[in-house]
């Protein structure tokens, strides 16, 4: 495709528009339900449509000035007072729309921190479990506060209660629990963390990102795992029906089946939310007001959140629900029956890790599921979690459950013929040795060279087969596999040429 250069004379619409259908033809499928993760289908058509129009309808309003577009903080007070309902938001909740998940996690941070800082906690730290989502670290990066990461227990992979304790002193400012890990899929005990929390007098955090608009049309059903890899204990309340939680975040994104750029993080009251606003006068514009971290803000994935919502209902959210719920069980049950692969742990909600028995790669499987033309998603070993294929399943995905455990079998069986990736052990022994810190272009280059992903012009050529890259990766210590990973983001990130 030839660039568009800003010198060149303006192209005519349709061209324009078959240049974007060309673009978007590398992309994985937002629609069809064989994308399982990034990307959440309803299978609703007329409410994918509606929310596209609303998306165009208010694609140029601007959330910056709550009194200049009314509509959009009337919008904002709707889908609080909506997620509220569902998640047992006492009278005096509030919240606030965010572009995503890691914004309101932010912002969850932020407020505490803040809070934090006026009662005199000058070197804050917050407690997690190590299955916390990344955006907690990312928010510890980035607002300076020191992340206490505690083990989980080891049998069901959720957080520890008795290590959380342990871990909260008197620099705490956040405890945080997952309704669902989006890693693997299963519940903290939110009751027993939430009191560690409130016993010590520190906020909070329940991460239900992923789970906070499915687990609450399922009526308990979460806790019917549908396999017989040692029931675990049913997973406890984890709404602000539970004492002690302060803070929840829910994306809209995901299993509203909204277009994307919607998250709500909701406060118990108040109080809680005034940490994460902010005003500035010290400027000779206008004076600064934002409840977020954006200021100039499009209303338009606002209002399709909006508009979504109205169209599909609580009855229609528990369809949904229902639907991806029971194809997750289904594919769980499935697996249990397939030779070399295993269910991690029994799911909480609608998020499966599969983990293999030796006899074969999950990077292999990828592999082979997306040569059929399922996506699933590769999760590295971690501490004594051997690397897993992350599985999203959305409600669009259910009819077609059938089709995706052909390809599952198939894969599994391709990928036992294979055998176990070995990644090339001068290349291990190259990762191993390298100190991140000293990752410089040249280093990047020999090493790209040395694995025969070298490109162009200090660009990279990615193998159609990512499994020998990827158990490269698997074998690398983490710090190591940061900066690799960095290192190819800014070789992608790098304007277009001729
Ligand atoms: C998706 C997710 C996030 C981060 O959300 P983004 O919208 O990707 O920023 C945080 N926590 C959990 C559990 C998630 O699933």
């Amino acid at each position: 495709m030839s660039v568009i250069r800003p010198d060149t004379a303006g192209l005519a619409v349709e061209e324009v528009l078959a240049a974007l259908h060309a673009l978007r033809a590398a992309d994985l499928p937002t629609h069809g339900g064989r994308t399982l993760a990034y990307v959440y289908d309803s299978g609703l058509a007329d409410a994918d449509e509606l929310g596209r129009e609303a998306v165009a309808m208010f694609a140029g309003s601007n959330g910056l000035d709550p009194t200049a577009f009314p509509s959009l903080l009337r919008m904002e007070n709707d889908l609080v007072a909506t997620a509220a309902a569902l998640l047992d938001g006492p009278e005096g909740a509030v919240g606030v729309a965010t572009s995503g998940g890691t914004e309101s996690i932010l912002l969850a941070v932020l407020a505490t921190r803040t809070a934090g800082a006026e009662a005199g906690v000058t070197a804050p730290s917050m407690v997690l479990p190590a299955t916390a989502h990344a955006a907690f670290l990312k928010a510890a990066h980035l607002l300076g506060v020191r992340p206490v990461v505690v083990d989980v227990d080891p049998d069901t992979l959720r957080a520890d209660p008795a290590a959380t304790e342990a871990a909260v002193d008197d620099t705490t400012v956040l405890v945080v629990a997952s309704a669902p890990s989006y890693a693997h899929g299963v519940i903290d005990p939110v009751g027993e963390i939430a009191a560690v929390a409130a016993a010590r007098g520190v906020r909070c955090h329940v991460d239900a990102c992923i789970g906070g608009w499915v687990l609450p049309f399922l009526d308990g059903a979460a806790s019917d795992t549908g396999t017989d890899r040692g029931a675990t204990d049913a997973p406890g309340p984890w709404t602000f029906a539970v004492p002690g939680v302060t803070s929840i975040s829910v994306d809209l994104h995901k299993y509203a089946y909204t277009p994307k750029g919607v998250s709500l993080l909701l406060h118990r009251d108040a109080d809680l939310r005034r940490g994460h606003l902010f005003a500035s006068a010290a400027w000779p514009g206008y004076t600064m007001l934002n409840s977020t971290v954006q200021s100039t803000k499009s209303g338009g994935p606002l209002a399709a959140a909006w508009a979504v919502t109205r169209r599909i209902g609580v009855d229609g959210y528990r369809d949904l629900a229902r639907t991806a719920r029971s194809a997750t069980l289904e594919v769980a049950a499935a697996v249990e029956g397939i030779d070399g692969l295993n269910v991690l742990v029994p799911p909480d909600s609608t998020l499966l890790a599969l983990v293999s028995d030796g006899s074969c790669d999950v990077h292999t499987v990828a592999d082979e599921m997306l040569a059929q033309g399922w996506f699933t998603q590769p999760q590295m070993a971690f501490g004594d979690v051997p690397a897993t294929l992350h599985l999203t399943l959305s409600a669009a995905t259910a009819p077609s459950v059938p089709d995706l455990l052909v390809a599952l079998r198939e894969a599994v069986a391709a990928a036992r013929a294979a055998g176990p990736v070995v990644a090339d052990p001068t290349l291990v022994g190259m990762l191993a040795a390298l100190d991140p810190s000293t990752l410089d272009a040249d280093a990047f280059d020999g090493l790209l060279a040395a694995a025969g992903l070298a490109g162009g012009d200090g660009g990279i050529a990615l193998p159609e087969r990512m499994a020998p890259v990827n158990a490269l990766l698997d074998a690398a210590p983490p710090a190591v596999r940061e900066a690799l990973l960095v290192g190819v983001l800014d070789r992608l990130a790098r304007p277009t040429t001729a």
